[in-house]
């Protein structure tokens, strides 16, 4: 695969069900009743459950999901800036159901690797053959004294898992008056997507800028670079007057004291070195870690990270159980959930060969994030990833970052950014 297959020939067939294909694999039916239990059905849950049936229809696949919907991360920032209904970023389960996976709406409580057996809060157990984690991302709360998961579900928002936070934000957003100070304080590395507080920095800014001119935004952060630096610099100087006396954002990185270590909820004040920052509305990113279950189960190391084998994402801690995903050690691919989309295919194939007394086919990975700077201005980082040696490299020459401005360029870049929306979310839930 990774000798004959071109970056535009994957790009296609890692969106579909061609994938399977592209792996040199054609789905059958065999006689098997091998079980296998997904934890989580997000992105890369739901994507690993689906296309594993998809490579052997007789394989049992639980999928097990906390919640009865799934809100994508991915375009909640455009709910955030105003450009789109939480509606819009609301997937259900019936389409997984459609493949003939079971889907299960609990929580999972505990994984017994020496047993092999999930328990759920709901009191159920479930055997497995295989057992495959997807559960995302859990966060450091403590590294901002104040802050907590109760305060981010009452006043103080992180909304970085899309759903009410998300809503609460944009409220917070429509009802501060104009002249108001958003303060918005992204995680230290790594974290969930890489580009997406800039993101949401920028689309809360095209917010003010139309409905609240006189309003600011400061930006508190704990690092001095961060992902597509250079192109946010420049959308940020050509939309929102970054770098003049006027600029509507207020970058102060680390170098300068921007990490903050204090938040006082009552006033939505925040204490960094650079001295304290009263919000009127707060958007405090957390710094992360591996979703709890992966702790509760064992499978983290002392980074709270899963370590994995990166070829069939079978953890290096417990043998039987992969972990896909956010909470995978699978740099240099980033925390993106056209990364965790690709993983889980990569690791349904793995299974499937596992179950099956088959060779792993050689994998190859691919991830591309869009950000909008502006309504009608897009940007995006692309790269195609290989297995060499025992682990995923990036292939040279491959992938990239959007090129000089060109007006017609940075709108298709946004077109293209709506339309990865509606295929990878076809692609996991449809
Ligand atoms: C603002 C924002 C913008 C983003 N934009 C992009 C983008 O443009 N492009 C991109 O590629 N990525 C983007 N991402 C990142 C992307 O959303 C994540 O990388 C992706 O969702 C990771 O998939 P996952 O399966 O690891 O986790 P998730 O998709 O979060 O899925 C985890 C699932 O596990 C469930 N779960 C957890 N614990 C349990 C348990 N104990 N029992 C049962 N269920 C459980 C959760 O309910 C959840 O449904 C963005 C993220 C954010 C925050």
């Amino acid at each position: 695969m990774k000798q004959t297959i071109s970056r535009r020939s994957l790009l296609k067939a890692t969106a579909g069900a061609s994938a399977l294909a592209a792996m040199g694999i054609s789905p059958i039916a065999s006689a098997s009743t091998k079980k296998v239990v997904v934890v989580g059905g997000g992105i890369g849950g739901a994507t690993a459950a689906k296309y594993l049936k998809k490579l052997d229809s007789s394989i049992d696949v639980t999928v097990i999901e906390a919640n009865p919907d799934y809100y994508t991360c991915f375009m909640s920032n455009e709910v955030i800036g105003g450009h789109r209904d939480l509606n819009n970023i609301k997937f259900g389960y019936k389409g997984l159901a459609g493949h003939g996976v079971n889907v299960v709406h609990d929580k999972v409580t505990g994984i017994d690797a020496a047993n092999k057996t999930v328990k759920t809060a709901g009191g159920k157990s479930f055997g497995y053959d295989r057992c495959i984690v997807s559960p995302g991302v859990d966060f450091k709360y403590e590294m901002i004294e104040g802050y907590s998961a109760e305060v981010a579900e009452t006043s103080i928002p992180h909304a970085w898992k899309a759903g009410p936070q998300t809503k609460m934000l944009r409220d917070q957003l429509v009802a501060m008056k104009d002249g108001g100070t958003v303060v918005v304080v992204p995680p230290t590395n790594p974290f969930r997507c890489p580009p997406g507080p800039y993101e949401r920095i920028s689309l809360i800014a095209s917010y003010l800028k139309e409905h609240k001119p006189n309003s600011k935004i400061v930006v508190l952060d704990p690092k001095n670079k961060f992902s597509k630096f250079g192109l946010f610099m420049d959308g940020w100087k050509r939309h929102y007057g970054y770098g003049t006396e006027n600029s509507m954002i207020k970058w102060i990185k680390a170098d300068e004291g921007g990490t903050v270590t204090k938040v006082d909820v009552a006033s939505k004040t925040v204490t960094c070195g650079a001295g304290e920052f009263k919000a009127d509305v707060l958007n405090i990113i957390p710094s992360q870690k591996a979703g709890k279950i992966a702790f509760d189960a064992g499978l983290t190391n002392d980074k709270g990270w899963c370590p994995i084998d990166q070829k069939t994402f079978e953890s290096t801690i417990h043998a039987g159980i992969h972990v896909v995903g956010d909470s995978s050690v699978a740099s240099p691919l980033p925390k993106s959930g056209y990364a965790a989309n690709s993983e889980a295919k990569v690791c349904a194939a793995a299974v499937y060969a596992m179950l099956n007394g088959k060779d792993m086919v050689e994998p190859s990975w691919v991830n591309t994030c869009y950000s909008v700077i502006h309504p009608g201005d897009g940007i995006s980082v692309a790269m195609v990833y290989a297995y060499e040696g025992d682990k995923i490299v990036k292939v040279p020459g491959a992938g990239g970052l959007t090129g000089k401005f060109d007006p017609a360029l940075r709108k298709r870049e946004e077109a293209y950014a709506h339309s990865w929306f509606n295929n990878i979310t076809a692609d996991v839930f449809g």
